[in-house]
């Protein structure tokens, strides 16, 4: 029998160093593969000179480097790129690139669908599926490096940043996209591990974000195993109300949340949490709820990042006008928290935050916006 082939994407450091001992290979060669693979775009084992013929060989066999395929690929007129891949078992899943002077983020997906049904958001009204593989998961980055560097979509200054971080497109990676990252915790931690590789895309600690709606179990765990900064999605200064936006809140209220958030910023030196707290008319948006959040947040070392309302179709709730989000942040700022209002990118192309649906449902818009835009896919 021949053994299984393996997809090497899917195996992180450790796991590739156990699989090749177990060809009777040197530790050193998964530092050969894994910058054949990441840091050069080869997917081709024959063409990885360095390595022995025999070893070439038997990675052909034994293994494969198969990614999803790219199904639409297309551009906002502010520069943001979103794909839609389709996964092996024909489900599909979006990522988006951001451009931005002096770095490039691309906001990655690590479910098919969500199962945490916040009440603003779209990708919950797919529900959920399943969760992502990791090869799945850091696929995405190699695509996007790749067809990124092919059609030098990308801010041209990137590349002349300097630093081992910045010279790929991708210089940034956030856990944002579609999904609850740490209800998939071992597949994500695996592949921000491979994101952080020095052999690899060597992105630092820094360069990758995981947002969560509050799984507090693993942040305490992703404090321990792969400490990378953390952004959690807020969206309420209250129990009461947090509990009608995100049901999760009835499970892991926010003093707990708050909790769990303090230790992981210890850990790492009062590195700042980013609260994500999406602004909806007369919901959330009130001077007097700005001052309950920073009381909430009095003593919790955290940054406040305030993201205008996308919409989406069948939504009952509406962005608040930019008036009521400048007096809320004013008020944040006036307490002493810092505060940054999030520019909205690609919405001309449903990219932006909670808009990622991952499926074919033609929203009629959709259609004509990809004329707009057409990419020409190398
Ligand atoms: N499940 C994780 C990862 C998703 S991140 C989490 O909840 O953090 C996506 C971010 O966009 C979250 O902060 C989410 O609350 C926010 N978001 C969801 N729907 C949105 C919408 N319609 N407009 C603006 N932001 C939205």
């Amino acid at each position: 029998m021949p053994e299984p082939t393996i997809n090497l994407f899917s195996l992180d450091r450790i796991a590739m160093e156990s699989f090749f001992h177990g060809m009777g290979e040197k530790r050193f060669r998964v530092n050969q593969l894994l910058q054949w693979v990441y840091q050069r775009n080869m997917t081709d084992f024959r063409k990885m000179t360095d390595l022995s013929k025999g070893l070439r060989e038997r990675l052909n066999r034994n293994t494969n480097l198969d990614l999803p395929e790219i199904v639409r690929q297309q551009q906002s007129g502010d520069g943001t790129v979103k794909w839609l891949l389709r996964l092996q078992d024909r489900n599909c899943i979006e990522m988006v690139y951001i451009p931005e002077t002096g770095r490039g983020t691309l906001c990655v997906s690590s479910q098919v669908g969500c199962g945490l049904n916040c009440t603003f958001c779209a990708t919950a009204q797919q529900g959920f599926n399943r969760n992502l593989n990791v090869d799945e998961i850091i696929s995405q980055v190699w695509i996007a490096n790749h067809v990124l560097e092919k059609t030098k979509i990308r801010e041209p200054d990137i590349a002349s940043h300097g630093g081992p971080d910045r010279r790929r497109p991708v210089t940034n990676v956030v856990m944002m996209g579609m999904g609850e990252p740490l209800l998939n915790f071992e597949n994500v931690v695996s592949a921000m591990k491979l994101m952080m590789d020095d052999f690899s895309f060597g992105l630092s600690r820094r360069r990758v974000t995981l947002s969560t709606a509050g799984m507090v179990p693993f942040i305490d765990r992703l404090r321990q195993e792969c400490p990378v900064s953390l952004a959690v999605s807020l969206h309420a200064p209250n129990d009461e109300l947090r509990n009608k936006l995100v049901p999760l809140n009835k499970k892991y209220p926010i003093h707990r949340l708050l909790e769990s958030c303090t230790s992981y910023a210890g850990e790492r030196n009062r590195q700042r949490i980013t609260f994500e707290y999406v602004m909806l008319k007369d919901v959330n948006d009130s001077p007097a709820q700005a001052r309950q959040l920073s009381t909430v947040l009095a003593g919790v070392p955290a940054k406040v990042n305030l993201i205008p309302f996308n919409t989406f179709p069948g939504t009952r709730f509406e962005g608040s006008d930019m008036n009521a989000i400048h007096r809320f942040r004013e008020v944040l700022m006036s307490r002493n928290i810092l505060t940054i209002t999030r520019k909205t990118r690609g919405d001309d192309i449903d990219a932006a935050c909670g808009q990622l649906a991952g499926d074919f449902l033609d929203r009629t818009h959709r259609s004509r916006r990809m004329r707009q835009h057409p990419v020409v896919f190398p």
